[in-house]
């Protein structure tokens, strides 16, 4: 079974798109593997699989093999070093978007077609062993939810579904969609790691000063609301789209603060 081998489950959710959930997935899986774990993103975002372009690997193609499809390698492990002490974990993709005959296309299926692929997404993977598995999930709750979450409770041991991230920004908190994304948490039984509040205040690239631009902090109170954890707010940072679309090293300059602390960047490079 492809998921047998994995240690922590970890879905990422978003009540709306447009709010950064496949870029927390693409921060948080390079941070991990930074930290020197064995990482796999799994994209089922079917509306738009953006994890290839974030990666920068959108013209890879997947092969097919006896264990099943092969997750594209975005960098392999390495040993202990000066600069990752823990060495780095390597770090596995797989996404709709390596299918889809014009990259960056969305799907227009029906509902059951969605369902199956999302399944077999589960269960057709061969990943081998990883510390962490990120699913980049749609937005909203979408009958792929439902059918990632009875998968993963058909095929993965309890233990190894560790929870769910719920990215928001300070807008979408005010929003219906970001409440019923936690209230399908509570009904399929899927524990809340904790919600990421995302684009809260903007960071000047001339004085690096971050400005709230529109409300921060809603993220922290529904957080409270619902009794789960407040993971953090990350602002918008026009050196992240620079990276994203260009796959240069970001460069902050020494010193940068946001809300009032060092900023601790990922510093990666393509
Ligand atoms: P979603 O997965 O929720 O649809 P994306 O992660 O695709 O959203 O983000 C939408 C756009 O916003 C992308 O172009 C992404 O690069 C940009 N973006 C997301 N978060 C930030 C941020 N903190 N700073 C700057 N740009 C961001």
């Amino acid at each position: 079974m492809s998921l047998a081998k994995i240690k922590h489950i970890v879905l990422v959710l978003s009540g709306k798109g447009g709010v950064g959930k496949s870029s927390i997935t693409t921060q948080l899986a390079l941070s991990l593997s930074l930290a020197g774990h064995s990482v796999g993103v799994l994209d089922v975002d079917l509306t738009g699989p953006s994890i290839p372009r974030m990666f920068g690997i959108e013209s890879e193609k997947v092969t097919q093999a006896p264990g099943g499809w092969l997750p594209i390698t975005v960098h392999p492990s390495s040993p202990p070093s000066d600069s990752h002490p823990s060495g780095v974990g390597s770090l596995r993709v797989m996404s709709l978007g390596f299918l889809l005959p014009n990259r960056g296309d969305a799907v227009v299926w029906r509902g059951p077609k969605k369902t199956a692929m999302v399944r077999q997404f589960l269960s057709d993977v061969f990943w081998d062993d990883l510390d962490y598995l990120l699913i980049d999930t749609p937005p909203g709750t979408s009958d792929e939810h439902i059918s990632l979450a009875e998968t993963l409770l058909r095929q993965a041991r309890p233990e190894q579904v560790s929870g769910a991230v719920v990215v928001t920004t300070p807008q979408a908190v005010a929003t219906a969609d970001v409440r019923k994304e936690l209230n399908f948490c509570v009904k399929t039984g899927i524990k809340v790691l904790g919600v990421v509040e995302n684009m809260a205040g903007y960071v000047c690239p001339n004085c690096s000063e971050c400005t709230n631009i529109f409300s921060s902090g809603g993220g922290e109170v529904m957080a409270g609301e619902f009794g789960v954890k407040f993971l953090g707010r990350v602002p918008i940072d026009p050196q992240f789209l620079v990276l994203i679309e260009t796959g240069k090293r970001p460069r902050y300059p020494k010193g940068t603060k946001v809300n009032g602390e060092e900023f601790q960047g990922v510093e990666t490079e393509r």
